[in-house]
């Protein structure tokens, strides 16, 4: 029952909308461009057919993409590029993106569950424009580009030009995304995300925290702490003592503004200087400065901002894990 209007949705029929099934991306372009305001495009169909039941929007025509195989490759050469109706099940299994593209893995694994993961796609989530979308801060960090396609021509930009606020994009009536693309890591990079969640599968997260780190190098002598029981200040201390140097970062959160944000002060604060824990705690508590949290029935303004604070940090140390350890598996999960 929907209290606020005090009527069962479930009892008023859905409007009713033609669902079509062009072949290509021309045929779907034009029927785009025939139908304009009247047409929505379905991929999975995980967002879009809760917002017609929900009433939010009611389409006369429905143009499903899934016809076109073109849009569910995935394509490696150094450089990624994934096509938007690749789902997230296709990539939590790809072991080429967990092993290179690691932050995107963490989200895909723990987005809504199984059942959704199979269906919804990563075009999908981004189109969406939910300020909570587990695969765009991971996305963020990696340096994603979309290319976005219409009847007059085609345009790529940077993904963290895409938002503009809740559920709103720069896509333009009559686009279509049609590529995601992730240029190749610089050596010596790790990167990782983490979804804040009160429960482990099909919640939406209370805060997303993705980083990326590329170190000067590989191979420290003091490897092995990483993985024993050592007190993480003598870990974080060892490190110091190794003059690790972080060549580039980047740092992006999810719910913590109205749009998924590089928190880019932060990154400014880190680049080329020398991992140690007082580096680490400067960076994440001028990312917990940087957000924009609101108060929301998953959590409140103050709490979002203390768990960027906690997470930051946390996420740079299993990115820094990941250049150096990166065959191993570091049991049990060492909660920096
Ligand atoms: C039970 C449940 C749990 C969920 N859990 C999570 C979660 O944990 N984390 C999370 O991030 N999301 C979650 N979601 C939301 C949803 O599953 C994802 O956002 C999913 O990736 C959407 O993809 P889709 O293919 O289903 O999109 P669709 O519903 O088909 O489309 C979504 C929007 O994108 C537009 N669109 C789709 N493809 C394109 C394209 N190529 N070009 C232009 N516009 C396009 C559509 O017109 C529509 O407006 C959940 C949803 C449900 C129902």
């Amino acid at each position: 029952m929907n209290k606020l209007i005090g009527v069962d949705l479930r009892e008023v029929p859905m409007k009713k909308f033609d669902y079509l099934r062009p072949k290509s991306l021309d045929e779907a372009l034009t029927l785009l461009n025939q139908y304009k305001k009247r047409a929505k495009l379905i991929a999975g169909g995980t967002d879009i057919i809760v917002m017609i039941k929900q009433k939010k929007i009611a389409p006369e025509v429905l143009i499903s993409l899934q016809e076109i195989q073109e849009l569910k490759q995935i394509h490696y050469n150094g450089n990624l590029r994934i096509g938007p109706l690749v789902t997230h099940r296709m990539i939590e299994k790809s072991d080429l993106i967990r092993k290179e593209f690691s932050a995107l893995s963490d989200a895909v694994d723990v987005l809504g569950s199984i059942q959704i993961r199979n269906v919804g796609t990563i075009g999908g989530n981004i189109c969406t424009a939910a300020p909570s979308a587990d695969t765009v801060p991971p996305l963020l960090v990696l340096g994603a580009q979309v290319k976005l396609k219409s009847l007059q021509g085609e345009r790529s930009l940077p993904l963290d030009q895409v938002f503009l606020g809740p559920g709103e994009t720069v896509i333009e009536d009559g686009e279509i995304l049609t590529e995601i693309f992730i240029p190749k890591p610089l050596p010596h990079t790790g990167s990782a995300y983490w979804k804040h969640q009160r429960r482990k599968a099909l919640d939406l997260p209370i805060l997303g925290v993705a980083v990326l780190i590329s170190l000067d190098r590989s191979t420290v002598t003091c490897s092995d702490l990483l993985c024993t029981s050592s007190p993480i200040s003598m870990v974080l201390h060892a490190l110091e003592e190794e003059e690790l140097i972080c060549k580039e970062v980047r740092i992006a959160l999810g719910v913590a503004a109205p749009t998924p944000m590089r928190a880019t002060k932060a990154e400014n604060l880190m680049r080329g200087k020398k991992i140690s824990d007082e580096l680490l705690a400067e960076v994440a508590e001028m990312a917990a400065q940087e957000a924009r949290p609101r108060d929301t029935i998953r959590g409140e303004a103050w709490y979002r901002r203390e768990m960027v604070r906690v997470l930051v940090k946390r996420m740079a140390m299993r990115c820094i894990e990941r250049v150096l350890r990166p065959e191993e598996t570091i049991f049990p999960v060492r909660l920096w």
